[in-house]
Order: structure tokens, then sequence, then C-alpha cells
């Protein structure tokens, strides 16, 4: 056994944290302009949580669930995706009581786990930013979340995303389309995949969602899902059409998707990118007004996304977006002599009670090698400390771009060391 990390997982190292906190720290800030507020439910869950309401034809729940018994013999596995879990706290907790504001906005982000071929940007430790909305099937809601990844990946730089917009219509129209799909594949069965055929017993739908070559061709003259909406369903695609259009919200209507879990119904879209000649989702949700019922709640509506960090990360780097990722030091103590070194404790601390983010040298090194580091950290201001400035009780403190240098008593700039700081030009 060698002393690695797992297939499919990623150590995140500091240079590469710093952009998934500000990933993070975005996305809150946007969060909260529309109202979501943050939820954090378990990592793993019991097995049937996910099984069911993802769907047990799903690849999620057939292939790729992390998945064991406890020592007390639970079923339990590693959660693979955010609304299950946060549907399941929604109604153990009575998030629906009359007296809670509807709709009710969640949004959560962590790890997930799936069980798959790790390439670029599918990991089997991976990371999802989602929310879910429950309590209004009015479809501006639909079109202000689908609104809202929209402006949160426009804002971030990524450019060139293409949303893709479907309806999978109520239950109703949907088992008409079922059938209708089941009497168009079964006639060329035989050219289907292996999980295909067994799809298309279990589960029709599922084909249109094969990434297998055979099937993509199979499926390219199928019956379109938009010529079995009732009424209802219709109007409810038609009003989320008009206020996309309102919005400006640019949009391609895709029949063929129909997402990889089993719970969605009317809307449903996708953020695609193209990277290297790869389509990549980036982003993918929509409505499931079953699910909250199907946990035991009331019936109640629910929209919901779910975001990929990794793949948002990815497609970043590959369009040289650069986020603007502040981690410059406020000072730089450069440390000289051994009768230095409790003098440099006391002031590293003093500037970092008062605010500043502070480094110093503890080493003992050479001074031009102080200075290195000084670089490195890309030190705004830098002061020199040796034993000569502990006895006289002075020191200059430098902008280390400009080479201005004060002298000031080492006492004030303890106490206070903002002045000197903006008189140095920050
Ligand atoms: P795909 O069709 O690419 O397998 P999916 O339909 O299984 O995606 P969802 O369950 O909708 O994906 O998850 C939402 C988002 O989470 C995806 O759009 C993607 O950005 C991200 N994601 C899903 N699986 C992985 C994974 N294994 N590694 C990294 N990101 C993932
Ligand atoms: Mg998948």
């Amino acid at each position: 056994m060698k002393l690695q990390k797992p297939k499919g997982t990623q150590d995140i190292l500091p240079a590469e944290s710093a952009k998934w906190q500000y990933v993070e720290g975005f996305a809150r800030e946007i969060f909260k302009r529309y109202n979501y507020a943050e939820v954090r439910t378990p990592i793993f869950e019991h097995y049937e949580v996910i099984s069911r309401s993802v769907g047990d034809t799903t690849d999620i729940v057939t292939k790729e669930m992390y998945d064991f018994y406890d020592k007390g013999e639970r079923h339990i596995t590693l959660r693979p995706e955010g609304t299950a879990p946060v549907v399941r706290s929604y109604v153990e907790n009575k998030l629906f009581a009359p007296e809670v504001q509807k709709p009710s906005k969640f949004y959560y982000m962590g790890p997930m786990f799936r069980y798959e071929r790790p390439q670029a940007g599918r990991l089997r430790q991976f990371h999802q930013i989602g929310v879910e909305c429950f309590g209004s099937s009015n479809p501006a809601t639909d079109v202000e979340t689908i609104a809202m990844a929209a402006h949160f990946l426009k804002a971030i730089g990524v450019q060139g995303v293409k949303l893709h917009l479907n309806t999978l219509g109520n239950p109703e129209s949907r088992a008409a389309y079922r059938q209708a799909l089941i009497d168009y594949l079964t006639p060329m069965k035989d050219s289907l995949s292996k999980d295909s055929k067994r799809r298309l017993e279990e589960n029709p739908l599922r084909v249109l969602d094969s990434k297998e070559k055979e099937d993509k061709a199979a499926v390219e003259n199928a019956p379109s899902i938009l010529d079995y909406l009732d009424e209802e369903s219709q109007a409810h695609f038609d009003a989320v059409r008009q206020m996309l259009k309102n919005l400006g919200v640019d949009y391609i209507i895709d029949t063929n998707m129909v997402r990889g879990l089993d719970y969605y119904n009317h809307t449903i879209f996708e953020f695609i990118t193209e990277i290297e000649g790869n389509e990549l989702t980036v982003c993918a949700g929509g409505r499931y007004d079953g699910l909250i019922a199907y946990f035991g709640g009331p019936e109640t509506a629910g929209f919901g996304f779910g975001l990929g960090v990794e793949r948002l990360l990815l497609v970043l780097e590959k369009q040289g977006v650069a986020l603007p990722i502040e981690n410059a030091l406020d000072v730089y103590i450069a440390v000289l002599g051994e009768g230095a070194n409790i003098k440099a404790l006391e002031l590293v601390q003093a500037l970092r009670q008062q605010g500043f983010k502070a480094e110093r040298d503890y080493l003992n090194r050479k001074l031009k090698a102080q200075f290195k580091s000084a670089d490195v950290f890309a030190a705004k201001t830098l002061i020199t400390l040796g034993e000569s400035e502990v006895e006289s009780g002075r020191v200059k403190v430098k902008n280390n771009q400009t080479r201005e240098e004060i002298e000031v008593s080492l006492e004030s700039i303890s106490q206070n060391f903002t002045e000197v700081f903006e008189k140095l030009g920050f």
C-alpha cells in the first residue's frame, strides 16, 4: 500500500486554496443578494436517502456510490450530490412549518463523492456549490435561480458559457413521452450500448443522457418531449422562456438533455462551456416538485442547481482568467542577531493584534536572504530590527517598492502602526 492519496482525489494546496476561498466567498456574496442562507448537512447519509430519490437506475446510484455498512450495520453512503440531503434536512427539521418564510432559500458548498473514472474535471471526491429553493412553483423562481447562476458565472469572469434548457413536463407529460420514446427506441434496441439496453427497460429517458457513441446516434432523431407537453406543462415552459427573454438571458433549447438524476420535473438546465473541443457542464439543475413529499413533507415545490467547483476552476484557468487574490504581506520584519529575537516576537504580535498581516525571520539568516523573503511574500513594508535598534528603541520602516523610509520609535508602532503605514502610501 503506497502512502498516497486515493485515485480521483486532490490535495488543495495553499496556492490553489486561495482560489477556492475566493470562489466560495464570491458565491456567498452573490447568493446573499438573492436572500439565500447556508445549510450544512452531514457528508454521509443513510443509503436510502440517496438511492430512491436520485433514482435506483441512475448511474450515480448503480455505479458511483461510496457506500458501506458501519459498525452498527447501518447502510451508509458518502453523499454523491447535495439536493437529496438538503431536502431530507428540510423535511426532518420541519422547515415546511407555516411560520417559516416561503420560499425558503438554502445554499451549500462542500465535497461530494462518486466512484467514477477520473479524468479532467471528473474526480471521485469533488466539490459542489449548490442552491435549493423550496415553496415556489412560480416560473419566476426557475428564472431567477437560473439567472443567479448566470450572474455568478459572468461576474467571476467565465466566458462563452451556453445555457441549455429543456423541460420534462409534469408526471403525466413525462409518462406520455416515456411511452413515445420506448416505441421509438425498441426497434433499434440491438444498436444500443449494453447499458442503454437495460435503460430502455428500466428508465428509457436515461438513454438520452448516455455518453456512448452508438446511443448518441440512436437518439439523434428521437421524439421530442416538447411534443408531449400537456397544457399545464406547456404553460410553465412558455412562461420560463418568456421571463428569460425579459431578463435578457440567452439560451438554447436542448430536448435531448434529461439530467443524471430522476427527481426532476418541468424546467431543467445546464451551463456548458467548450474546453479544448470537449463540452463541459459547469452548472446544472432544475425543478423537483415531488421530492419534498417523497421525503414525507407536504407537497412543496423545489428548484435548485449544483455547480462543480473543480470544473469552474478548470474553465477559468483554461480561459486565462486571473482571480483577484490579495495575498501581499503588510509588514516583513528582518531580524538581525540573537538579541533582537524577543523584540521581533513582541513587535510582530503587536502588529497582528492591530490587524496587519505580518511576518518575520525566525532563522537568523543573512539579511540578503531575509529581504528575498520579503519580496517573495510581496511585503508592502519592511522593518529591519537589529540589536542596535533594540538598544536605541528606534527603527526604520521602509516602503519595499519605492524604498521610501520613515524612522519611528518601536514603542509608537507597537501601539499604532497605521499612521506610518499610511504615510508610506498604503
Ligand atoms: P456529468 O454528466 O458530467 O457526469 P452529472 O449530470 O453527473 O454530470 P450533476 O449530478 O448534475 O452532474 O452535478 C452537478 C455538477 O457537478 C456538474 O455539472 C459538474 O460540474 C459537477 N460534477 C459532477 N460530477 C463530477 C465529478 N465526478 N467530478 C467533478 N465535478 C463533477
Ligand atoms: Mg455524472
